[in-house]
């Protein structure tokens, strides 16, 4: 269980477009493709039953047949949300989210390649808990990097400012404040689930409903991140649940039996 969350971020700073509805989305959650511990039929049905998202990605570590199997069993269900191919990359530099790809991105390449590889599939790149101490990230040198870029093919187009993660609970204010001052990109907030529980407890606030919509808000900078940080009793079931989940695929492994991701 997920038991008590330890902080809520200040009240919603929403946009409110006059008579327009705000979409929530949460668009980094891993499965059993990667780290997570649910399956990818588990997470969607998880998704449609116990949160109001519309909108969510599969962002498994260094893969994208999760994610390609989600829209499939997505695309043959009846889910009232939208969904999108991810994959969260590791780079030379931290990790990264790519969200409306189509293919897999290679894993530790120089960060304005991954860009570039990202924007070439049109894509949108997503800085994932960044700053993070001790999860591989972006760190202040890359991100000013990456917005100096010439070729917009090597910049980054948001930032996740809301993670409620151990990774992305540190440096909050100053993370804020570069984006602020210096970055100007796009703010998104997402859950990094590895675990059934932690789905949509942080997210995306956009206008509209859509995943166009979402990927026209992160252009004009209309997202507002929001969520609320997971207690140390969370984090540690998330060990406890990925735990249980290399059992699974160990035994798996020595007798494999039928699907199991
Ligand atoms: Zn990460
Ligand atoms: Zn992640």
């Amino acid at each position: 269980m997920v038991g008590r969350f330890s902080a809520v971020l200040a009240g919603p700073d929403l946009v409110t477009r006059a008579g327009g509805r705000l979409g929530k989305a949460d668009m980094h959650l891993h499965t059993l493709y990667s780290d997570g511990t649910a399956s990818v039929q588990e997470l969607l049905d998880h998704v449609e039953q116990r949160t109001d998202l519309d909108l969510i990605a599969v962002t498994d570590h260094e893969r994208i047949d999760g994610a390609v199997r989600a829209r499939e069993l997505h695309a043959a269900g009846e889910y009232s949300f939208e969904l999108v191919l991810g994959e969260e990359v590791t780079t030379r530099r931290g990790h990264v989210l790519a969200l409306f790809i189509s293919e897999r991105i290679p894993a530790l390449r120089p960060l304005p390649e991954t860009l570039e590889r990202i924007h070439d599939q049109g894509g949108i790149a997503i800085a994932a808990h960044p700053m993070a101490p001790l999860t591989p990230s972006l760190g202040t040198r890359s991100l000013l990097a990456a917005q100096s870029a010439t070729d917009a093919h090597h910049r980054l187009d948001a930032i996740e400012l809301m993670n409620p993660s151990a990774a992305g609970r540190g440096r909050r204010g100053e993370r804020e404040r570069l984006n602020r001052e210096v970055l100007h990109l796009g703010a998104v907030g997402n859950s990094d689930a590895h675990v059934l529980d932690g789905v949509g407890t942080a997210w995306t606030w956009f206008p509209g409903a859509s995943a166009a919509d979402y990927r026209a808000a992160i252009e004009e900078r209309t997202t507002r991140p929001d969520g609320r940080y997971w207690s140390n009793l969370h984090n540690l079931d998330v060990y406890r649940q990925q735990l249980i989940a290399k059992a699974r695929h160990l035994r798996h492994t020595l007798r494999p039996t039928g699907e199991w991701r």
